[in-house]
């Protein structure tokens, strides 16, 4: 097991700086220069750890104004929680020492879509392995729906909310990552790990945090999940 160097709202607030210098296009680059890729040369100490969507314009370098050595990375379609995903936070939990793990969902996710037309009544066909990744994210699809609608379980894609689908499943994925791990949810309890889900405006290239776990302070959007 490694100790973080740093506590979770020290990772948390690099992060979100970062995000706050890319939404004002005031991007500092740090470390991406050649002295530090040779200063990493022999090894890494990342402080931070990232969830999310494979999703071309969410780069997660880029977005939080980081460089070589800042960010731990798994990214899936729709960010989701299997046991790849909770076995490389595991690994930057207990072996890199990471303090906070950031799981971005983001505004207009194909992977959301996607799991919303499958929950329709004339979904369209996809191959198996999309599918079985499209049910993590369906109950969060049905919530959503179900919420407001109750005549038919069969979805409109024209009727329901997709970002606050997508919010409803960051919930999910990030009680998945916790039940899925003691050693993510030791880290939590004894105040070493902040996990803090967020969700991504690609418009204004704003980070939103929507939910927070563990000894930190973040400021929640206004649709921060109830
Ligand atoms: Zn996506």
């Amino acid at each position: 097991m490694t100790d973080p160097r740093v506590t979770p709202q020290e990772a948390w607030d690099v992060l979100a700086n970062g995000n706050a210098r890319f939404v004002e296009g005031q991007l500092l680059h740090p470390q991406q220069s050649a002295a530090r890729r040779s200063e990493l040369s022999g090894s890494q100490a990342p402080n931070a750890a990232f969830l999310g969507c494979s999703d071309s314009r969410v780069a997660a370098e880029i977005l939080f104004d980081c460089g070589l050595g800042d960010l731990f990375v798994v990214r899936n379609i729709g960010q989701i929680s299997n046991d790849n995903t909770t076995a490389t936070m595991e690994f930057a939990v207990a072996e890199l020492g990471v303090a906070v793990i950031v799981v971005l969902a983001h505004c207009s996710c194909g992977a959301v879509a996607a799991a919303i037309n499958q929950s329709s009544a004339h979904p369209n066909e996809v191959t198996p392995a999309i599918r079985r990744e499209l049910e993590n994210i369906q109950p969060a699809v049905q919530q959503e729906w179900l919420s407001e609608h109750r005549e038919t379980p069969y979805v409109d894609p024209e009727a329901i909310d997709a970002d606050a689908v997508g919010r409803r499943h960051l919930g999910t994925t990030i009680n998945s990552l916790m039940r899925s791990s003691r050693v993510i949810s030791d880290a939590v309890a004894a105040g070493r790990l902040g996990i803090v889900g967020c969700q991504y405006q690609l418009e204004e290239g704003r980070v939103s945090p929507i939910v927070a776990v563990g000894r930190l302070s973040v400021e929640l959007a206004p649709e921060a999940l109830a």
